[in-house]
């Protein structure tokens, strides 16, 4: 097992350890790929949607927030083209009978010959102390030869994509070779598409009941109440929709934990432009985003990824790549979407949908600029990045979660060293006063080394110990999770410090 999958792993069995995150329904053996957050988790994830809201909203004169509901008309799935275009193309293996998604089979195929390149260019970087990565990539026979070979199948991958060239795909699939990772066997069905929105019905009798769908994303939400916000909110354009809420899609193949999941959480914006103006505001939101996930801290762990195939209603796109323990995988879509949502709203429901701009004196249909991040990716690339296991000098080894401080389910631990001399009182004293702005957790059982590493494994970042002293001056011992270093602070002082402490990076 690779050290990353070994990570993975752990990550997973550490969240349902510590109240992240259980499987759904568990007691029924689960549902497959939905999951509930359990007690530290939903802290985790309410902490990162306000870090959003609050860049994203608070921060913005110009983006105003909205929370619209998950059923919405039928014909806004036709307009916007969920209804006949929301597919992915799906393979059965006749042999284990195991159903894929032919397009992840494709790109998986050329992530292992990526993966070939990177083995020759790490072993090269060792043999080499001042090791040109660029130029060994230019120069060296063997990487020059399976990057030509991506090259090639990545083109008729991108020509059966964009043509929905579903034989095409599944020629591609026969003449890589590619094999069923359960069976081994090639023994493939026809690629057929399959439409990943999930429908129920609304109204109690059969014959007045009508289909509507679990909506596959918010930004619909967003688009039919343009004109509402725009009025009654007196916005003027540029400005900015704003919405976080859960979304619905029945994944083909749905794996990796809370990466891809059947429900899921997204936080989106629509910005709306000028037409004309749009690409200018696309890289403006580009650079927008990467700073918020940089304020994160670990800069190396994201990337940009251009779309070349771009989707029916966008003119540039851009994915904000994490590398999160199975490589480097989308967390964030950054698209320019046109007019299109708008006008096919205009066009199905018959009422006009444009904007009077005052300054050019004539109406139009705006532009949109769309920013759109999963909040269960963002959950899951904050604790994936943050699971340390560190060797200590007494030879221990402690298991610690370096999350942000300001994301962390609790900020801080109060603790008594010992049940006795009314340690107890003083420190309910202390937490009753932290309470009030800080999430705070006590605990008095065990010895406090016991206590500090139960700390360090939900990620709390500051531990304020109560002992004799504290009886006798009033100060406290605050011990540092990062460091594990410890200081002395007068209990007139943590309010202040702990505040300070916990300001995360300016944007
Ligand atoms: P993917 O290519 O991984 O399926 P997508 O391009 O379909 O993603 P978008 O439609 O752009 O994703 O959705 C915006 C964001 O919503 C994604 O960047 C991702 O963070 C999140 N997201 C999409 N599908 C899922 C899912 N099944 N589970 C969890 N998060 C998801």
């Amino acid at each position: 097992m690779s050290s990353n999958e070994d990570l993975f792993k752990k990550v997973i069995s550490h969240s349902k350890e510590y109240g992240f995150i259980f499987p759904s329904s568990e007691i029924y053996d689960g549902l497959s790929a939905v999951y509930d957050y359990g007690q530290l988790g939903v802290e985790l994830k309410n902490n990162i949607k306000q870090y959003w809201w609050k860049a994203m909203v608070q921060m913005h004169e110009n983006i105003v927030g909205i929370d619209t509901a998950i059923f919405m008309h039928p014909t806004v799935w036709k307009a916007s083209g969920h209804v006949d275009a929301f597919n992915d193309p799906l393979i059965d293996n006749k042999d284990s009978k195991k159903r894929y998604r032919a397009d992840v089979l494709i790109e998986d195929y050329i992530q292992k010959i990526e993966d070939k390149i990177q083995k020759e260019v790490d072993k090269a970087a060792k043999r080499f102390e001042n090791f040109d990565e660029p130029m060994f990539r230019q120069t060296n026979g063997r990487v020059l030869e399976y990057q030509t070979r991506i090259n090639e199948i990545n083109k008729r991958f991108v020509e059966t994509m964009s043509a929905n060239d579903l034989i095409g795909m599944k020629e591609l699939i026969d003449d890589l070779g590619i094999v069923c990772p359960v069976s081994g066997s090639r023994n493939w069905t026809e690629v057929r598409q399959f439409n990943l929105m999930f429908a129920t019905q609304m109204g109690s009798t059969t014959d007045t009941t009508d289909i509507v769908y679990l909506r596959p994303e918010t930004a619909q939400g967003i688009f039919v109440n343009f004109l509402n916000v725009q009025k009654t909110g007196r916005m003027k354009i540029p400005f900015g929709i704003a919405q976080t809420g859960k979304a619905f899609r029945n994944e083909i193949v749905a794996r990796q934990f809370i990466f891809r999941m059947r429900e899921f959480e997204q936080m989106e914006m629509q910005f709306f432009v000028r037409p004309g103006d749009e690409i200018k505001w696309f890289t403006h939101w580009k650079e927008e985003r990467i700073k918020w996930h940089y304020s994160l801290g670990n800069e190396k762990k994201y990337r940009f990824h251009d779309h070349e195939k771009l989707a029916h209603y966008a003119n540039a796109a851009t994915d904000i790549e994490f590398e999160f323990p199975f490589g480097f995988k989308e967390l964030e879509g950054i698209h320019s979407r046109t007019d299109f949502d708008l006008n096919a709203h205009q066009q199905f429901s018959g009422k006009k949908i444009q904007y009077f701009d005052p300054e050019l004196n004539e109406s139009y249909v705006p532009y949109v600029v769309e920013t759109s991040i999963g909040l269960d990716r963002m959950f899951l690339a904050i604790i994936s990045n943050s699971y340390k296991e560190e060797q200590l000098e007494d030879g221990t080894v402690r298991t610690v979660m370096n999350i942000p401080s300001f994301l962390s389910p609790y900020k801080v631990a109060v603790l008594p060293l010992v049940k006795k001399d009314g340690m107890s009182e003083k420190a309910y004293e202390i937490l009753t006063d932290l309470q009030e702005d800080f999430n705070c957790q006590y605990d008095e059982k065990d010895t406090i080394g016991r206590r500090y590493r139960r700390q360090d494994a939900i990620g709390t970042p500051f531990c304020l110990t109560v002992d004799n002293q504290t009886m006798e001056d009033n100060t406290v011992t605050i011990r540092y999770r990062d460091t594990m270093k410890q200081d002395r602070i007068h209990v007139n002082d943590i309010h202040t410090t702990i505040k300070t402490l916990l300001k995360p990076q300016k944007i």
